[in-house]
């Protein structure tokens, strides 16, 4: 039995997430993702849509996933305290 893509709808096999072509859509996404945080380590997820034309929601999956870590997703945990002491002001 066939199972459908929650992506798109279109079939998709048993042990895979996405179909085919959702799964070389998201390979293409989280690459480029992740080449632009490589040479943007201290970008938070909005910046990172905005330049790269990810959406936000897309991002945020990859991080919630444990699939990429940025400095946005770790502030929000331990935030406050490293907003407080400013050292360069
Ligand atoms: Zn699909």
């Amino acid at each position: 039995m066939r199972e459908a893509c929650p992506l798109c709808g279109r079939p998709k096999h048993p042990n895979q997430a996405y179909c085919p072509q959702c799964l070389d859509d998201e390979t293409q996404v989280y690459r480029t993702v992740k080449e632009y945080l490589l040479t943007h380590p201290h970008s938070n997820a909005m910046q990172i849509a905005n330049a790269t034309g990810v959406p936000i929601s897309r991002i945020l999956k990859f991080v919630r996933e444990g699939m990429l870590m940025m400095d946005g997703a770790k502030a929000r945990e331990s935030g406050s305290r490293y907003s407080q002491r400013s050292p360069l002001g």
